[in-house]
């Protein structure tokens, strides 16, 4: 079995990532920051839960806490405590600082996007209605797709055109490296701090790895691989906006 890194060609300038990129992706809500007092770090990950707000949340007033910025540890861990309880969710139930939630908003700053496969960011893939029609009519696995609301700059708006169907793929498979585990990680245990592991082995630790076809390792969501059925998929005619770094 080959694992491929799924990630954006190597461009010759900011300029031209952004060009052929024409895009963002904006949290709806997002997990805050935390001062934490134990380690007495102040930090925020990125991770894409993009979990659904239940309506009660809306309502609550939390909704209004859910947005970049730090909040002082017993805040932090209030806030989650009472989201978890508005959204029935369990205790134990994980969420970290930085975690984006809600529906993802999606910024044009082009209606003729010039990819199907696109990265507006480190670890965001979008991909058009086409692809997401391959990946699926392959049946591949780890991701789910979900359709961002689109915003466009005013002068796209009045000009006015097709808007694109994209989606946003957030990946959901999870590995390891060979070598690397959660507790040693973790660096605290207050407010869940990790730092990823040295990079012993590139090798993947298959015993460890859910079969997904798109997926993360360590747990870090800043890096995308797939297996050789999805980079079969993803390398068909007129996806051109990708490199696939074969892991060894
Ligand atoms: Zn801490």
């Amino acid at each position: 079995m080959h694992y491929f890194r799924l990630c954006p060609p190597l461009y010759e300038s900011d300029l031209q990532r952004s060009r052929q990129n024409p895009l963002e992706v904006i949290d709806e809500f997002s997990i805050p920051g935390i001062k934490c007092d134990s380690c007495g770090q102040i930090w925020a990950g990125s991770r894409k839960l993009y979990l659904p707000l239940a309506e009660a949340v809306r309502k609550s007033g939390l909704a209004k806490q859910l947005r970049p910025g730090v909040l002082q540890d017993s805040d932090w861990h209030r806030l989650i405590e009472d989201l978890r309880a508005v959204m029935g969710l369990p205790e134990d139930y994980q969420f970290w600082p930085g975690d984006a939630l809600g529906r993802p908003i999606l910024k044009l700053n082009r209606i003729d996007v010039p990819h199907d496969v696109l990265f507006p960011w480190t670890g965001e893939v979008v991909v058009s209605e086409r692809v997401l029609n391959l990946l699926r009519e392959a049946d591949l696995k780890g991701f789910i797709a979900i359709e961002p609301s689109v915003r466009l700059p005013k002068k796209l708006e009045l000009e006015g055109g097709t808007i694109p169907r994209l989606f946003v793929l957030r990946v959901v498979g999870h590995g390891w490296r060979e070598g690397s585990n959660l507790e040693d990680m973790v660096v605290c245990k207050r407010c869940g701090r990790r730092k990823h592991p040295p990079k012993i082995s590139s090798r993947i630790d298959v015993s460890r790895w859910d079969g997904s076809d798109f997926f993360n390792l360590d747990l870090n969501p800043n890096e995308v691989y797939v297996t050789d059925k999805a980079r079969e998929v993803l390398a068909s005619p007129g996806t051109n906006n990708i490199r696939l770094e074969e892991l060894c």
